[in-house]
């Protein structure tokens, strides 16, 4: 699955201060002049006139990201309408924002066969890929070595991966959630030589597109057990700047009080990131993490 990203400058970059615009599929920034993307995350919710801000719920140091998986939905109509109303929606500027349409709108040119490369992805603008998400694993049947490979090809040539993990409903109820997860996770570190353009998802199998969403204490459970398997096999900086998003039947009701909690750094939505305005108010669920002072 392919991601545009809007980020401008880098699948790391942050787009702070960009005023969300998109442009076809793309969000621009008009102001790529930024020199705050390497400041740490107590700085970047101060401004010279509003009151101090701070975090209020952050284990991780990453920018709160989410992401629009809009998997194989959408005609030239309906995709014309969301951009619209993502373009005139009104959306927090400290959040990384991007959104996978499914190939074929992509650009402007026609249909491709198949599967689509990185190369091309790249050509076109993309920074950023979805891969692990369940529906290939379980469907397609792709398995955490092909992943994980897919992964590495991906970041060696400059493209962001957002690498899904999560388990299915058996699995949780046979107490394999931890097991399962540390699995598809040691597959990507086996295969990537760097953690700096990836953002994990969680993403129980069993709440995507089920309406059936995680709560706050189970999506929690997870991402600290995740950052604490970074720590442990990676190293205790990779495991507190990369983001862990949760994907599993997020919409406008439940994503604050998912965003409340310490290691949701974001989130990944299906069904609800095409509905332009309550995609907003997902993204602007960021507001919850932080408290004035
Ligand atoms: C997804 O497909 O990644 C997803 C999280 O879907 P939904 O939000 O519809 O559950």
């Amino acid at each position: 699955m392919s991601m545009i990203s809007t980020s401008l400058s880098g699948p790391k970059s942050a787009t702070s201060y960009c005023a969300p615009e998109f442009s076809g599929l793309r969000r621009l920034c008009p102001n790529n002049n930024t020199n705050n993307s390497h400041s740490p995350s107590f700085l970047r919710f101060t401004s010279p006139r509003k009151p101090l801000r701070r975090v209020l719920a952050m284990a991780g140091t990453g920018q709160f990201f989410v992401g629009g998986n809009w998997k194989c939905n959408g005609t030239k109509e309906s995709i014309t309408k969301l951009i619209s109303d993502l373009n005139s929606a009104k959306m927090e500027s400290d959040v990384d924002v991007v959104v996978a349409p499914p190939f074929i709108y992509i650009d402007q040119g026609g249909a491709f066969t198949g599967e689509i490369s990185v190369e091309q992805l790249k050509d076109i603008g993309c920074k950023w890929v979805i891969l692990g998400h369940s529906e290939r694993r379980h469907v397609i049947g792709e398995d955490n070595q092909f992943i994980g490979k897919k992964a590495g090809y991906a970041l060696s040539q400059g493209v962001g991966v957002i690498a899904c993990i999560g388990e299915l409903l058996e699995e949780r109820e046979a107490g394999k959630t931890f097991d399962v997860c540390y699995q598809q996770l040691k597959a990507y570190a086996d295969a990537v030589p760097s953690w700096d353009n990836i953002v994990i998802a969680y993403e129980p199998v069993w709440a995507i597109g089920t309406g059936v969403v995680a709560t706050p204490a189970q999506a929690q459970e997870v991402h600290v057990a995740v950052r604490d398997w970074l720590k442990n096999n990676v190293s205790a900086e990779v495991a507190s700047k990369t983001r862990i998003i949760y994907g599993g039947s997020v919409n406008g009701g439940n994503c604050a009080e998912l965003a409340k909690q310490k290691d949701i750094d974001g989130f990944l939505v299906g069904g609800a990131s095409l509905k332009g305005p309550e995609f907003a108010t997902i993204v602007n669920s960021v507001t919850s993490k932080k408290v004035a002072a």
